[in-house]
């Protein structure tokens, strides 16, 4: 039976802030170390600032997810990486050892080396936390921006009711002074004067 090709390939979709070349160093280091082969496909996301370094992996399969924060330190990186690794070699949690289990910190794996740090990129363009940090800026903004006008509105409308009032009360007036006009005009075009409280136009006749 022929031999099937077992070299290692990576297929390595990086959102990370960190160089392909860095983490391609790590991977294939653990998976020498661990004799995964053959085709692999690596997921590496952008973890929050702050945030911890997570994994996920198919049980004995080839697929693998990352999760690293910017700032981070490379070897709780090699920690996970190597537990997921162990998933995709077949391993369930009680299969491992515990700090293989729980990346205990008092762990260092087998394959980890001082030199592979991971690089970040100069030239990458923000990742998706930056872009959604940006995103929740503008939306805080958005937030204190419609407050701002919704009190001016309201402030706005209590003057609009003022001046109508103030409207409705000279234009009020105004009637009440042209009624009395006309009405004494009417009056006097019949050549009658009348005196105050003598307003009644049968009077003329
Ligand atoms: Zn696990």
């Amino acid at each position: 039976m022929a031999r099937f090709d077992n070299r290692l390939s990576i297929q390595l979709k990086n959102d990370s802030v960190f160089t392909d070349a860095s983490l391609r160093a790590m991977l294939a280091a653990c998976f020498g170390s661990l004799g995964l082969g053959g085709k692999r496909q690596l997921h590496i996301k952008a973890g929050r600032r702050n945030g911890r370094v997570s994994g996920r992996a198919t049980v004995r399969g080839r697929w693998m997810m990352l999760c690293i924060p910017p700032i981070h330190d490379p070897l709780t990186v090699a920690r996970v990486l190597h537990h997921e690794a162990l998933h995709n070699l077949g391993a369930q949690h009680e299969d491992m050892t515990k700090e293989q289990r729980y990346c205990q910190a008092s762990w260092k794996p087998s394959w980890w080396r001082e030199e592979l740090v991971l690089v970040r990129s100069t030239t990458k363009a923000p990742t998706d936390e930056a872009k959604r940090l940006a995103v929740q800026k503008k939306l805080k903004a958005a937030h204190e921006g419609l407050a701002r006008a919704n009190r001016r509105a309201k402030l706005a409308a209590t003057w609009q009711k003022k001046w109508k009032r103030k409207l409705a009360g000279l234009e009020q007036a105004l009637r009440a002074m042209d009624a009395r006009a006309s009405m004494q005009a009417t009056v006097l075009l019949d050549g009658v004067p009348v005196g105050e409280g003598e307003l009644t136009l049968t009077d003329t006749d």
